[in-house]
């Protein structure tokens, strides 16, 4: 998956993601990037959610969703994004990543995955800074 999500100047909150699904997948198999709530998800008042790894793992505990969910009473975005990701290692095998926005900006990501590229980009910055967390 490449997955974004963004805050822009007027405030407004977007998700996106893309995939080439799972090797070796079933014909007609409808992974979690194309469902709403769980390969991504906005909410101008909340936060924006875009998650990657295996469908069959993200879609019964509605990642997006669920990391959105977890950013209420202020929480911090790699707060609500570790939150979610133990919400579904709890829950499911398999290995999935999430990043995360909120209407003030601030960013977060977590994976159970080994490891998971993130960059991110501010009005202060003249190109995106990239990061990984190992795990
Ligand atoms: N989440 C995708 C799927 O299960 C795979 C990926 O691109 O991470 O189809």
């Amino acid at each position: 998956t490449v997955g974004c999500v963004l805050l822009d100047s007027r405030g407004l909150l977007a998700a996106g993601t893309s995939t080439g699904g799972l090797m070796n997948q079933y014909q007609g198999r409808v992974g979690d990037s194309a469902i709403i709530g769980s390969g991504l998800y906005a909410d101008n008042n909340n936060g924006a959610c875009s998650t990657t790894g295996d469908g069959e793992s993200i879609i019964p505990v509605v990642l997006a969703k669920t990391a959105i969910d977890f950013l209420a009473g202020d929480r911090h975005p790699d707060e609500a994004a570790q939150m979610a990701i133990e919400t579904l290692k709890s829950k499911v095998t398999g290995e999935a990543g999430c990043i995360l926005i909120d209407p003030t900006g601030r960013v977060g990501w977590a994976h159970n995955s080994s490891d998971m590229a993130c960059g991110y980009m501010t009005d202060s910055l003249e190109k995106p800074a990239v990061f990984t967390k190992k795990n």
